[in-house]
């Protein structure tokens, strides 16, 4: 049959790399959006809130102060602090409407500022717009005619204008700031993004090398030691780098291990069968062959061995069949209501054979109308397979104990014989498939090796309780438990 081979994905170091440069060239692309678009109303969005911060604190410092001298000083060291331009005015107590400068008459104005080169009539206007305004506040952007000599551009600058009412009238605050063209900056800035794209593309290698070593490299070591687990063999890479492939390495040397428990289990299971089958066969061959060359062996006891030995054939390919749908649960319970006390009554009578000819000894103590829903069916087999057990191994005792228990509304059955006893290593092995402890004597009672397995797939198949406590060459006792019903 053709192999499927697989499409073929890139490496992990290119993956690695591929996503880091992508994510990098991606950062560099908003930066650079960034700088184009939003670098500009940004840096505007900024100057306006200064000048609205120095115009709160000056309106705060005139209510706060009445001396005059305090204020200017004031109003000089927050223009040099914030690099903006100042006029307090207040309104001429004899014209109406203007304003006259309050704060710096006294150090004979900012002739750099630019508001001291306005006309009385731009301020007027400035002013009224204020008044007019519903928060009392104006301000205006403009284009100036000067040209920035480096970038040959335009300045353009900002004003706020505000009014307040005090105690000694009405009094104009003004707030001026240039807005330096920034075009320069956004070139500085773009020649150094490709620097910077650069240096992130090499430090994508760098990273995608480091990364590799880590994250890849214990994977291809996994990888290559797993090559032989279909044949069970594993070599541990004992991976320090990172959990996910520690516990990766764990799970597979788990898996190699079970790979061959499960590989000598079926190995076992072929021997055990075929040695259960050859026996019967081998035995129905030589009374056949006998038979046929020796007339006078045609008895009724020799046709009675091969009888006897086509039915335990039966038994044991019926059984292997049984328990091979129940492990596929391919089994369906057909569940009904009965009474289990009954049940066990009827099966009883089929022991009588072994109480009256080979000396058996059955106690019984039942309890009556234990009702439970079950398979009917299936409980029967576990009941039988209990009881054939519990008289294979009893040994020369001959005595079994049948005991059924009513506790917190549950049916308790239990089987004891006070024979062989199973060892406290097998114990929990005997309802394994195809475990015998004593492949001779099983055997010789006729055993398959996998009645209890059968039980125990019934039992579990219906979430039922069960067990078995024993103690060797003093018998055991094996239990199940179903939950009653009205
Ligand atoms: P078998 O057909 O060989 O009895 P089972 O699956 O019924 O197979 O039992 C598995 C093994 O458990 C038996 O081979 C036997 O060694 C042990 N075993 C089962 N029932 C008893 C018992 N009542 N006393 C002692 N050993 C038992």
């Amino acid at each position: 049959m053709k192999k499927l081979t697989p499409k073929k994905n890139l490496s992990l170091s290119w993956k690695i790399g591929l996503y880091l440069s992508s994510f990098s060239i991606f950062l560099v692309i908003i930066v650079f959006l960034f700088q184009a678009f939003l670098l500009e109303p940004m840096y505007e969005a900024s100057k306006k809130n200064t000048v609205e911060t120095v115009s709160n604190m000056i309106v705060d410092k005139i209510y706060k102060s009445n001396d005059k001298q305090e204020l200017a000083d004031y109003i000089n060291q927050m223009q040099e602090s914030n690099e903006t331009c100042i006029r307090v005015l207040k309104e001429s107590s004899v014209y109406e409407n203007t304003y006259e400068d309050t704060s710096v008459e006294s150090d004979g104005g900012n002739l750099g500022c630019k508001l001291y080169h306005l006309s009385l009539n731009e301020i007027a206007s400035q002013i009224t717009k204020a008044e007019l305004s519903d928060t009392r506040m104006y301000l205006s952007s403009q284009d100036t005619n000067l040209i920035t000599p480096t970038s040959n551009e335009k300045l353009r600058n900002i004003t706020l204008t505000r009014i307040i009412d005090t105690d000694q009238g009405k009094i104009a605050v003004m707030v001026y700031s240039n807005i330096t063209p920034i075009s320069s900056t956004k070139r500085i800035l773009s020649s150094q993004l490709w620097y910077v794209l650069a240096i992130i593309l090499l430090a994508v290698v760098v990273l995608t090398y480091l990364m590799y070593h880590t994250i890849a490299r214990p994977l291809i070591l996994i990888n290559q030691s797993a090559k032989t687990l279909p044949s069970g063999k594993y070599v541990k890479v004992k991976i320090q780098n990172y959990r996910e492939a520690q516990e990766l390495d764990e799970t597979l040397t788990n898996a190699a291990q079970d790979i061959q428990k499960a590989d000598k289990a079926k190995r076992d299971l072929i021997a055990n069968v075929s040695h259960d089958l050859r026996t019967p066969l081998t035995m129905i061959t030589g009374y056949g062959e006998m038979m046929k060359d020796l007339p006078e062996e045609k008895t009724d006891e020799n046709i009675q061995v091969i009888i006897d030995e086509s039915k335990r054939l039966n038994a044991l390919v019926n059984d292997l069949l049984d328990l091979s749908k129940l492990q596929e649960k391919k089994i369906h319970l057909s569940k009904e209501r009965f009474d289990l006390t009954e049940l066990i009554q009827s099966q009883l009578q089929k022991y009588d054979v072994y109480h009256l000819q080979e000396g058996y000894t059955i106690d019984v103590n039942l309890v009556k109308n234990t009702y439970i829903e079950a398979d009917k069916g299936r409980i029967e087999q576990v009941f039988n397979n209990f009881m054939t057990n519990a008289i294979h191994y009893s040994g020369d005792q001959k005595h079994i104990v049948i005991t059924q228990k009513v506790e917190d509304n549950n049916v308790i059955v239990s089987i004891q014989d006070f024979g062989d006893g199973i060892d406290d290593k097998d114990i929990e092995k005997i309802w394994d498939r195809y475990y015998k402890v004593d492949k001779e004597h099983a055997r010789a009672s006729s055993g398959s090796g996998i009645g209890l397995s059968i039980v125990k797939e019934i039992l579990e198949l219906h979430g039922a309780q069960y067990g078995v406590t024993s103690k060797l060459h003093e018998g055991s006792t094996f239990w199940f438990k179903f939950p009653m019903i009205k």
